[in-house]
């Protein structure tokens, strides 16, 4: 029995120590902040989160699943709402059973230190972490000096720990990155009745050029807003000064938003205004002394919903890693740094680019007619292709291969639609020709298989992604 002590009782962390903890560890966590189920959750900043297949798989590993589906709502795609209040609705997945569970990020905590609790594991709140001795395993919290065999920085993208390591003066390196847009939380409540004033199955966005804003269903009825803005400029935070101006903006660019949003030019005004942006480290973890796990290892802009689902399957490869090698720590974490830093920096790269995407491209007719191509391919030859999209939010295909596959598709759906004006001129044995001659070696090479992780699929922890989906192609 080891002695583990994690800084941060935020997603990433709670949940690691479930996992430790169910393994047998004496596992503490610190937390800075009090403890939130006793008090107003996030000050303005609930945030809505999408849970895919990575978080899925790992809360499955840990025995987790059962209490968070109950606090999820299923979206199974994208609706866009045009500037005259058009609806284009955009499937996720191949068919409605891909979809993305809606979950809001405080009550999902709340949830993890419960499950925490409930397996054991010793939470102290109110205690910040003020520096780590790495080698001499000792941090002090609060003023007070705790002991560990084991240290995990799981306190978040401004993570002590990770400064902690950068000043051991082993080389490591971060980078830190801010986009020009910051957000808002804002909220659409139920209709009198309790019922989703928009459809309830969607992720809603608004896309506005440089600024957007989007919506995902609460449990209630309600919908948590989120409003992107550039920090200044013409649609800038900084123009937006007084109630009127955000009333004008609103009326201006999100018209059928405002009916459902009573209190919405308020909210603005109470509610802080978050910053948005990639953090790289150049190695996640020290000796066999200490782990970078989530925001604090990878910190990404959130659109592509998988910060989280990102931290959660650095748990699951660190636990799979530390049985694989029977808990030699040094030997785990190396393997661990070795294969989630490069898909951590991927899906970093990736969700800056769904940022553009998001912002300025769902509202072009190229692209769209590009995604509807995709689809119809999609779901013709579901074994041999599938987006990258749905690689990285209904598979465990490792993002850094999802990366490299995108950029093939891209080829692939540039020939594809160049030519035609809509998808029923799509030529599909045209597409089968290209897929066959771009597409597929790439997918024999990897070995992988484009099937979907189904959410409860119990996956053996001791080995490698690769090995355990692997289904050879003829
Ligand atoms: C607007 C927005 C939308 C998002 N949408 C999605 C989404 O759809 N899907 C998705 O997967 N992800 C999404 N994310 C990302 C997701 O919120 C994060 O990836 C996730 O919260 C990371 O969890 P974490 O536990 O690593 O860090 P955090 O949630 O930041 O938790 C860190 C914890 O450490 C504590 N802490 C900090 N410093 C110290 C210290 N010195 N000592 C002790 N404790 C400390 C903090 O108080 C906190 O409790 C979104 C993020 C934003 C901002």
């Amino acid at each position: 029995m080891e002695k583990i002590v994690i800084s941060g009782a935020g997603l990433v962390g709670a949940f690691l120590a479930v996992a430790l903890k169910k393994e047998g560890h004496d596992v503490e966590i610190y937390e800075k902040r009090s403890d939130m189920r006793k008090g107003p959750a996030d000050g303005g900043r609930s945030i809505n989160l999408i849970a895919t297949s990575r978080a899925l798989n790992a809360f499955t590993s840990a025995g987790v699943l059962a209490p968070v589906k109950k606090i999820t709502v299923p979206v199974t795609g994208r609706m866009m709402h045009s500037l005259t209040g058009e609806l284009t609705y955009q499937p996720y997945g191949r068919d409605e059973s891909e979809c993305n569970y809606s979950v809001s990020r405080s009550l999902l905590n709340m949830t993890m230190i419960d499950e925490a609790q409930k397996a054991g594991v010793k939470i102290h709140f109110e205690h910040s972490l003020e520096s780590l001795d790495a080698d001499g395993g000792k941090a002090i919290f609060s003023g007070k000096e705790v002991s560990f065999d084991r240290f995990f920085g799981a306190d978040g993208a401004g993570s002590l720990t990770r400064k902690a390591l950068l000043a051991l003066n082993t080389g490591a390196t971060e980078e830190v990155d801010f986009i020009d847009s910051d957000y808002k939380e804002l909220f659409m409540p139920a209709t009198a009745k309790g019922e989703y004033p928009i459809e309830k199955k969607a992720l809603h966005i608004w896309p506005r050029g440089d600024h957007m804003l989007m919506a995902l269903p609460n449990l209630d009825g309600s919908f948590t807003m989120t409003v992107y803005l550039p920090k200044s400029g013409e649609n800038g935070f900084d123009r937006i000064k007084t109630l009127e101006d955000i009333k004008q903006f609103f009326e201006k660019h999100y018209p059928d938003s405002r009916e459902h949003m009573p209190d919405f030019a308020s909210e603005f005004f109470a509610n802080p205004q978050g910053r948005l942006g990639t953090v790289k480290m150049s190695n996640w973890v020290y000796k066999d002394k200490v782990a970078l796990v989530g925001d604090a290892a990878h910190a990404i802009v959130p659109f592509f919903g998988q910060g989280m689902n990102c931290g959660m399957e650095d748990c699951f490869y660190l636990m799979s890693f530390l049985k694989k090698h029977s808990w030699n720590w040094e030997e785990a974490f190396r393997e661990y740094d070795q294969r989630q830093r490069p898909n951590g920096n991927a899906i970093a790269d990736m969700a800056l680019e769904n940022f553009i995407e998001m912002r300025d491209k769902v509202g072009d007719v190229r692209f769209l007619l590009k995604k509807k191509i995709e689809h119809k391919i999609e779901n013709a030859f579901p074994e041999l292709y599938r987006s990258r999209y749905g690689m990285v939010t209904y598979t465990l295909i490792p993002y850094s291969l999802a990366q490299r596959a995108g950029l093939i598709q891209d080829r692939i759906l540039e020939e594809l639609s160049n030519s035609i004006d809509s998808v029923d001129q799509l030529d599909l044995d045209r597409a089968l020709e290209l897929i066959n001659k771009e597409f597929v070696p790439f997918i024999k090479e990897h070995n992988l298989t484009l099937d979907r992780y189904k959410e409860g699929q119990k996956v053996e922890q001791s080995v490698l992604h690769n090995e355990l989906f692997s289904k050879k192609m003829k």
